[in-house]
């Protein structure tokens, strides 16, 4: 099994959020948080903005933690500079290599682009630190002139380089293509970075991984700017069931860390959220638990506690007289089959009227209201 890094970006990408806005002591808990769960690097911000983000750059970098920390830079030696000052021993360096973006966004060519990225890393060289190359926008970049930036990045001795699909753009067959060919083309390992704009973020992730991609970016919830970025709890479990791959992840604390970036960023989980939300271990409809309680891999796909989660059988609409029965065992209130059947219409007509579904509590009074015979 091949072992794939995770570089965690909440703290910068997903900060970046609108209406997100994380204090330097939330920095520092949410980072302690990520590396205990286990993730290899640790985007933790942008230190040219000055003010409290350079303090919690600083007190991250302080922390000693096993994740490799680095911060967020344009190709700007100024900006190289800031992060040097926080502490930085590791600083990614962006450039925009789309002509779209070189051009409407910068009014620049190529050869000032390769000039600035040139100048910030040689100053992160001479302060000593580590650097990755970004290619921001690259799935709309020319793909020789992608090669040329990743050429001039190893020659200058960059960790890895950066494959950005900054608008979200990538659908996973051409990912892998594209990501293959630039595996082979160029010397530096590959961090694909998507954004979840058409909802294949952590589709395409997987398939950066199979054309060769060491590396994914990630965050927490998928929280990021837009429709966000490729969620963290998302990739660890698809790499590990359908890879298969190997990561650093303790699944255990997924949840736990969910929660966290939830309250902290003030943005509500979704129940149905893939690996994290409160409902995906609930099932209620009759062919699923029947199936679910011969066999818990007739519905699910992994097991719920690999994640720490429970699975729960609800009683609702779709309710069949099987999990009525079982559920019923549970509660210690046995009932034969034939009279769960004969229960069935009651708690189907209780849960329309609750809207929802029916508690233990409910289907008592149900039973003692309208119980047959
Ligand atoms: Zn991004």
């Amino acid at each position: 099994m091949r072992r794939v890094y995770l570089n965690d970006t909440t703290l910068r990408d997903g900060e970046q959020t609108p209406g997100v806005a994380f204090s330097a002591q939330r920095k520092v808990r949410l980072a302690m948080l990520l590396d205990e769960a286990g993730v290899d690097g640790i985007e933790v911000g942008t230190p040219a903005m000055g003010g409290q983000e350079r303090d919690a750059v600083e007190a991250v970098c302080a922390l000693g933690l096993k994740a490799r920390v680095s911060t967020w830079n344009r190709s700007l030696a100024a900006d190289v500079r800031a992060s040097l000052d926080c502490g930085a021993r590791q600083v990614h360096i962006a450039l925009p290599v789309s002509d779209r973006q070189l051009e409407r966004k910068l009014g620049k060519s190529r050869s000032w682009a390769l000039g600035a990225f040139t100048e910030a890393a040689l100053c992160a060289r001479e302060g000593g630190a580590a650097f990755t190359a970004g290619a921001e926008d690259a799935s709309r970049a020319d793909e020789a002139f992608l090669l040329e930036f990743a050429q001039c990045a190893a020659v200058l001795g960059a960790e890895r380089l950066r494959y950005a699909d900054t608008v979200g753009v990538l659908e996973p067959l051409g990912t892998w293509r594209r990501i293959r060919r630039l595996c082979r083309g160029q010397p530096l390992p590959v961090e694909i970075h998507t954004h979840n704009d058409f909802g294949l973020a952590t589709a395409n992730s997987l398939a950066a991984v199979r054309g060769g991609a060491a590396w994914v970016s990630v965050t927490v919830n998928g929280l990021g700017e837009r429709a966000g970025n490729a969620a963290l709890e998302e990739v660890a479990l698809a790499l590990r069931h359908l890879g298969p791959y190997r990561t650093g992840m303790d699944l255990l604390l997924l949840r736990c860390l969910a929660r966290a970036v939830a309250r902290a960023s003030r943005r509500a989980l979704p129940p149905g959220k893939p690996v994290v939300g409160t409902q995906v271990f609930t099932h209620e409809a009759g062919i699923h638990v029947d199936g679910i309680l011969r066999d818990p891999a007739n519905y699910e796909p992994f097991d719920p506690a690999e994640v720490g989660g429970t699975r729960r059988l609800v009683l609702g609409k779709h309710t069949g007289s099987a999990a009525l029965a079982h559920i019923l065992d549970q509660a210690g209130m046995s009932v034969s089959r034939e009279e769960a059947r004969e229960l069935l219409p009651l708690v189907r007509e209780g849960a329309i009227r609750a809207g929802g579904s029916v508690d233990l509590a409910q289907l008592r009074a149900l039973l003692s209201s309208g119980r047959p015979g």
